[in-house]
């Protein structure tokens, strides 16, 4: 019988670790970890996401900062803002919420952000230093499924691993963490070849494309392990990159969506704001 992993058990599982961890230094030191979210606009699906954030850092006992501005805001506007927060100690961690209006250099104000403040792990200097298998902050994602594995004792090393969706948020950050931990990878987009038989010999599958129901059980090997990071709306219901009903019997182990990946990105949200708070000690 295959195992579902339970992202939202373990996503709260980590969430109250973390609330722990922010009462103790409370206690000991008087600080909290402290992240700032700065929304630019009225995008409604951002404003979920952004409410959601909120609502964790405040149960976990962080500081939490929610900065609207308006959608008219310029690229120099917002840089003095992410500025502003880089030179504020009480804030460990920054996250513009992407996407951002039309008018503003994306690439431009994410590089601003201190790599020490970067908690989405979207700065070159923590894309570096995760790729050359240094400790960085890493991309809330890929380092949810990382702890997915941990805690469900799924061995890496050695593993040959399929990475469906080359991002610069999961797909590679999603490789470059499984070759750490010493798995094979092999990174697949819409213009590889193969990419069935390439399921078919992996032992382990990441979907990360954005295509519902994409992979089905003619893909997959039995015993597999299937990690599905993929968020589609179908008729109003969201569903995965996977065919779960098709797919379930043959793996070892597999997320559903919802329940599975999403729930640990805002875990991990956090974890990485505890990370780079305890670095300032
Ligand atoms: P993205 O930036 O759109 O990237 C999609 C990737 O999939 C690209 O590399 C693309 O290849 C590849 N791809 C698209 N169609 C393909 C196909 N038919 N065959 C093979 N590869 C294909 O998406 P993303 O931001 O990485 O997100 C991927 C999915 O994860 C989305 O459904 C998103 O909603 C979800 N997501 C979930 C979470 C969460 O918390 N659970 C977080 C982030 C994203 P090319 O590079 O060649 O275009």
């Amino acid at each position: 019988m295959p195992t579902k992993i339970d992202g939202k058990e373990l996503a709260q599982k980590i969430r109250n670790g973390l609330k722990e961890k922010a009462a103790e230094y409370k206690d000991k030191t008087g600080r909290v970890p402290g992240l700032a979210v700065i929304l630019v606009g009225e995008d409604p699906a951002s404003q979920v996401y952004v409410r959601m954030k909120n609502k964790a850092c405040e149960e976990a006992g962080f500081k939490s900062v929610v900065d609207r501005m308006p959608d008219t805001t310029t690229t120099d506007e917002l840089l003095a803002r992410v500025d502003q927060y880089n030179n504020d100690s009480s804030i460990n961690g920054i996250l513009v919420q992407l996407p951002l209006p039309k008018q503003i250099d994306e690439k431009r104000v994410l590089y601003a952000i201190r790599s020490e403040k970067d908690v989405d792990g979207f700065h070159p200097v923590n894309v570096g230093l995760l790729n050359i298998g240094e400790d960085a902050l890493a991309p809330c994602t890929p380092a949810g499924v990382m702890v997915m594995f941990e805690e469900y004792g799924i061995e890496l090393s050695g593993k040959n691993v399929a990475v469906l969706g080359r991002s610069n948020i999961v797909g590679k950050p999603m490789a470059a963490l499984l070759i750490k931990a010493n798995a094979t990878v092999t990174v697949c987009h819409s213009r590889t070849k193969n990419i069935k038989d390439i399921c078919r010999r992996s032992d382990i599958i990441v979907a990360a494309i954005g295509k519902a129901n994409f992979v089905t059980a003619d893909m997959v090997s039995d015993g597999a392990v299937i990690i599905d990071v993929g968020i589609n709306r179908v008729e109003d219901k969201l569903v995965g990159d996977v065919d779960y009903e098709g797919v379930f019997s043959k793996a070892s182990y597999i997320t559903p969506v919802p329940g599975g990946v999403g729930p640990m990105t805002i875990a991990m949200l956090l974890s990485n704001t505890l990370k780079a708070f305890e670095k300032t000690f």
